[in-house]
């Protein structure tokens, strides 16, 4: 017996209409690339949209077709998420920091038809143009008084806009259509498409609001650092309208004074971004001695967040962090660390141990962790083996990859090593790829990356495998001094003893002016690895017999037998 309640798809014109109709006076506030600060309300923002959506269909623009956009976070840009999508065309979010060759690609498997894109990506557009040939037209987001001087014949947004009058209806689409397009960063081979739909956008965007996820309210102010071009700002855009959240978007200038100074005069109450950026913020709050007077709590994913800025950001600047994990194919949120009642009761330090992970699942999500021979491994917090996820904002298969499914029993291998605990934390411990395998065992490069930046003379580090000529692989850790400290190379190894089991204490440290990121402000490890391909680790050297370490010893009783230290040891490890 079916239900007897409306069928009203989920749409992601849905949420502007929402916000427009109910939050109409809050405020967007976007610093503009011509260098002033622009605002007007979600009213306004759907008026455009739909004006958007108008041009798009006069130009020629059919449901199902892909525009692609090159651009920061900005109104404009929030314009193209729900006047693309909005009619039943795809907004495909092009990351600008890709390699031109990259991003043609791209284009091209996308087949957009048309691609927006902001003026301080002039340049780059010129580059791409004659390798884009079925790119129909290019769309600067600007007036006509700031179009740039370029090679390639461009269409000016605002004069496309000016010709509509906004008189248009959402149409009634299929929620299962498509509304969103975006490429993992394809590290190794070409990059692949995650199309999401209508459907599982909003679902995400109501997950993604909930008290123990990113918790958007109407109260709020949010700033989203992550870019709209990476998994739609972790769904930030659409959340934001669905919850009547105030929206301050930072443009280009992501550096630690423009967001602070941004925070501060907007009232910005919480946040969220990649571990790099909060680095850059901390840095320039400590030197120019200054503090927060209104955020109060912001989400840090995309890679593993240190915990000593975890705690510094609470300690010192009383920002709750929330750290989350999620990727391009879970649309991205998959887990956020937030404690239950029960667990806010434990001790702090206890209650900080579980806050570092990566944390506990929202609904929508399910996740596994199975071993070598692809049996479930248990919730020990100790066991590590390969991530799996499933749920209804998860990918089934890649954009034009109609032939294969990367599904295994309807999960998906998320390419991550991770352990669950009893109390149904995720922690991850590496992507699959980068994990050290020393004489067969595994040893979490995270981990040993968390304990070098808790060196106080310590900005950043990446551990990476080195060949070894006994164990196969051990850790090298290559990091950054913070401008002005020193530490020496024994100084670092020494630091690490008695905070992880002997076998994992790495064996050399090298010392490097920068490490290299992705486009999307991860450690870029392959990169690494060829670069230190030849670095012979003195115990390679002495070989054999004399390396100090046997990865086959009886594991210390007092740590984790994959070799973590136990969470006293560990927190004890982390103040430093
Ligand atoms: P992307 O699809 O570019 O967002 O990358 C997703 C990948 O980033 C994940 O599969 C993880 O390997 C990594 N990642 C994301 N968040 C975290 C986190 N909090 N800790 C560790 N790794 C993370």
């Amino acid at each position: 017996m079916l239900g007897q309640m409306m069928d009203v798809p989920l749409l992601v014109s849905s949420l502007i209409a929402h916000a427009a109709r109910h939050h109409g006076s809050t405020q967007i506030v976007s610093r503009r690339i011509e260098g002033d600060v622009h605002r007007y309300t979600y009213r306004e923002c759907e008026a455009r949209s739909k004006q958007l959506a108008q041009a798009l269909v006069a130009l020629g623009v059919e449901p199902g077709e892909r525009i692609g956009t090159l651009a920061w976070n900005g109104y404009r840009h929030l314009e193209a998420y729900f006047g693309v999508a909005g009619f039943g065309a795809v907004c495909h979010t092009v990351n600008p920091r890709l390699f031109p060759e990259q991003i043609a690609w791209i284009v091209n498997h996308a087949e957009d038809r048309y691609v927006l894109f902001d003026t301080t990506f002039a340049a780059l557009v010129d580059t791409l143009a004659p390798q884009c040939p079925e790119v129909r037209g290019w769309i600067a987001l600007c007036d006509e008084a700031h179009l740039p001087t370029m090679r390639t014949p461009v269409l000016c947004y605002e004069t496309l806009l000016a010709a509509q009058d906004g008189q248009f209806e959402w149409p009634l689409l299929d929620e299962r259509s498509a509304s969103g397009l975006c490429y993992t960063s394809g590290t190794t081979g070409n990059p692949k498409g995650a199309l999401y739909t209508h459907r599982s956008a909003v679902l995400h965007a109501y997950g993604a609001s909930m008290p123990d996820a990113m918790g958007f309210s109407a109260c709020d102010a949010i700033l989203p650092v992550v870019p709209m071009f990476h998994v739609n700002a972790w769904g930030v855009p659409h959340a934001a309208p669905l919850a009547g959240t105030k929206l301050v978007l930072p443009g280009k200038d992501l550096d630690g004074k423009s967001l602070y100074e941004l925070m501060e005069a907007e009232g910005v109450t919480c946040s969220a971004g990649v571990p790099t950026v909060w680095l850059g913020l901390l840095a320039y709050m400590r030197g120019a001695g200054v503090k927060f007077s209104t955020l109060k709590r912001t989400v840090i994913g995309g890679s593993a967040c240190p915990p000593a800025m975890l705690r510094t950001y609470e300690d010192d600047y009383g920002v709750q962090v929330i750290h989350a994990w999620g990727m391009t194919e879970m649309s991205p949120l998959g887990t956020l660390s937030k404690l239950n009642w029960a667990q806010s009761q434990r001790p702090l330090e206890a209650q900080r141990a579980l806050l570092e992970k990566q944390g506990r699942v929202i609904f929508g999500v399910d996740m596994k962790i199975v071993g070598d021979d692809g049996r479930e491994l248990p919730w020990d917090g100790v066991a590590f083996g390969d991530l799996y996820v499933r749920g209804p904002w998860v990918i089934e298969r890649y954009f034009k990859q109609e032939s294969g499914s990367p599904l295994v029993d309807g999960w998906f291998p998320t390419g991550d090593v991770a352990t669950i605990d009893p109390d149904g934390f995720l922690q991850i411990t590496d992507r699959s790829k980068d994990v050290i395998k020393s004489g067969g065992e595994w040893i979490s490069s995270i981990e040993l990356e968390n304990i070098a930046v808790a060196h106080p003379a310590i900005a950043e580090a990446a551990c990476i495998a080195c060949v070894h000529p006994r164990w196969t692989e051990r850790p090298l850790i290559v990091a950054v001094k913070k401008p002005g400290a020193d530490v020496t190379r024994e100084e670092l190894l020494a630091y690490f003893q008695g905070k992880v089991v002997k076998w994992w204490l790495p064996d050399d440290v090298v010392f490097v002016d920068e490490l290299p990121h992705t486009a999307t402000g991860k450690l870029q490890k392959l990169k690494l690895r060829e670069q230190f391909r030849n670095h012979v680790l003195p115990s390679a050297l002495e070989a054999g017999d004399q390396c100090p370490l046997d990865p086959h010893e009886p594991p210390d009783a007092n740590k984790g037998a994959a070799g973590s230290a136990t969470d006293s040891t560990k927190s004890a490890a982390m103040r430093g």
